[in-house]
């Protein structure tokens, strides 16, 4: 039976590029398991966007000198071209500076008031007497009380991880001119986080038997530990969605409390776009659908336990507030298979430094699909990996070249010479042919299930194994001597190879969708394996925002062995990827190292 499967993948802040690390960490595997189920013939609805609030933004509107809509419009465009160049295939790619956002965090926070969840109280914060402002969080940078890293963020400590109380940094600086603010009273309203836990630790402790041990560890073990206490979700600042209580100017939602409502947000959007406003209901408001949250995990915190009790807290009064269905809950996350991180030669990687590799300037030397495929193979799932030049050159040539690229090749070339560019005709095939068959159908399954749990290295590990039987069987049967002897002989190989690689092809097709739909062309299909990619222009009381959408392939279901027939016409195949010389390992070291 067919289920609904949502694929929320993180919102990037728009202050920065985006470099392989966050790729792997959480946009790829989102895309990866949303191209597995549209295939396996399942409801797929993967939203994102551009995190376009809060003093991330702001901090970088103010170091560049221009407004924060110009940094977040900027940094969004920047997304939307890498995004559909890697072929990360969002349903819905938006923003979170869109009139539907605004409404639809508003109802959140009012649902959470009414429930009783939330609550104001006054509290000290830090305060820039040379701006005459209130410093948020994130500008304000010290020790941490912690764990004693000295460069630690207001609201986060990237040393140990631990969330932060601003005001308690040890040593607080300003980040906007380095002095030292002072601590004055404001008024805030808090998630009541002590009230929902009960309902939290249920959530978490029903999810247990399956969630990463990583992502249970920050989630019900801090829980656990130390209990969940009050937390401020409203902000002195101006830029961002404003709190929708009277003589709250000023004021606005704490980025990370509307951020995650992004989720469902874009969810609603994309059904209005798709002239179907009731279709995100199939997936948010339908007790039977599979969300999953792609994260890297610097927020598992935000995805496990805030964003759950956020959820929670709103209850069935969403339904009330944000339009007439009262008795409706929203679905509560099924999974959060949060990746550890990507650090680069050993180092770990800065933006801020440099010492990262840019998604599109990669993709101006290199194809979509050896990233994807290093990415993939080397994918942070249990614990940091690290990204190495000689490394990706070796699995690029090795595995890729040598035992995907070079198989389907020389049988597709084999064929198209030796058979007029048709799928031979096997007639009875022999015992060897039955066999490599169901290894490689075998695989359906095996690939499948790993996809299902989010084990994508074990998932493409498994593909290449196959790949890897079918060199055996060719090489035993050796049909370029074969068709010199006995062409029957050689028709049988050569149509079981044929077969074997049309569902190879299938099987890689969502790690490597770019070289898989080429092959997939060149085979003789007319019809398209995925979808396509486009933008689209949206125009609200907000202004005007672009979107990255998708349509979908003519079928949704092509999870299953090849059916391909004797007859078939096939084109001259070309070469799937490209060798590397060993140098490029070098050139770029030092493209790195000059920064
Ligand atoms: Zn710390």
């Amino acid at each position: 039976m067919n289920k609904n499967v949502l694929v929320a993948v993180a919102w990037p802040y728009a202050n920065s590029d985006i470099h392989v690390g966050n790729i792997t960490g959480s946009y790829l595997p989102a895309d990866v398991f949303a191209r597995y189920h549209r295939l396996a013939g399942n409801n797929v609805l993967m939203v994102s966007g551009s995190d376009a609030h809060g003093t991330p933004v702001t901090v970088a509107a103010d170091a560049q000198g221009v407004a924060p809509i110009q940094v977040y419009q900027r940094y969004h465009a920047g997304f939307l071209e890498l995004f559909q160049k890697l072929g990360l295939t969002y349903d819905l790619f938006t923003s979170t500076h869109t009139q539907n956002h605004f409404k639809v965090s508003q109802a959140i926070f009012q649902a959470l008031r009414h429930n009783g969840f939330l609550y104001s109280e006054s509290e000290t914060q830090w305060f820039a007497p040379a701006q005459g402002r209130f410093l948020p969080d994130r500008y304000v940078e010290g020790t941490c009380y912690i764990c004693g890293f000295e460069n630690a963020r207001g609201d986060q400590c990237d040393n140990c991880g631990s969330l932060l109380d601003a005001r308690q940094i040890i040593d607080p600086r300003s980040k906007i001119d380095g002095t030292t603010p002072e601590l004055r009273e404001t008024e805030h309203f808090y998630l009541d986080l002590g009230a929902l836990e009960p309902a939290i630790v249920e959530f978490l402790q029903v999810r247990e038997s399956y969630w990463r041990p990583n992502v249970l560890r920050q989630s019900l073990g801090q829980i656990l530990a130390n209990g969940l206490h009050g937390r401020a979700i409203t902000r002195d600042l101006d830029w961002g969605i404003p709190v929708p209580v009277e003589n709250w100017q000023g004021k606005c939602l704490y980025v990370w409390f509307e951020a995650v409502i992004g989720y469902l947000s874009a969810a609603i959007e994309w059904a209005q776009l798709s002239k179907d406003s009731q279709a995100w209901e199939n997936w948010w408001l339908n007790s039977e659908s599979l969300t999953y949250y792609f994260i890297g995990k610097d927020n598992i915190p935000f995805h496990a336990v805030i964003w759950p009790a956020q959820l929670i807290g709103a209850g069935e009064w969403f339904g009330r507030l944000f339009f007439d269905r009262p008795g409706t809950r929203l679905t509560l996350p099924y999974d959060v298979p949060a990746n550890e991180f990507l650090n680069l030669e050993g180092q770990k990687i800065s933006g801020s430094r440099n010492w990262a590799i840019w998604g599109l300037d990669f993709l101006s030397r290199f194809d979509p699909d050896p990233l994807r495929y290093y990415l993939i193979a080397n994918m942070p799932e249990s614990k940091d990996t690290d990204w190495d030049w000689d490394d990706f050159v070796r699995r690029n040539n090795d595995e890729l070249v040598a035992t995907w690229g070079n198989l389907a090749n020389r049988v597709l070339a084999f064929a198209y010479k030796n058979w007029q560019g048709q799928v031979p005709d096997p007639g009875e095939l022999r015992s060897t042919d039955m066999e490599i068959l169901q290894t490689v159908e075998a695989g359906f399954t095996s690939v499948g299930d790993y996809l299902q749990a989010v084990r994508l290295r074990m998932a493409l590990l498994e593909a290449l194994r196959l790949a890897g039987e079918v060199n055996k069987y060719l090489d035993q049967a050796a049909p370029w001597f074969e068709v010199k002897t006995n062409k029957e002989g050689a028709a049988k190989t050569i149509f079981t190879a044929l077969k074997a690689v049309d569902s190879l092809k299938v099987l890689f097709s969502p790690f490597l969708p770019f070289s898989s739909q080429h092959l997939h062309a060149t085979l003789g299909y007319s019809q398209s394996l995925f979808g396509e990619q486009y933008t689209e222009s949206v125009v609200d009381d907000l202004g005007e925002h672009t979107v990255l959408r998708y349509k979908a392939a003519p079928s949704n279901d092509q999870w299953h062995p090849s059916q391909l027939q004797p007859g078939q016409t096939i084109s001259q195949p070309a070469p799937l990827f490209r060798k590397l010389e060993p140098e490029v390992a070098d050139q770029e070291r030092q493209r790195l190292s000059q920064g």
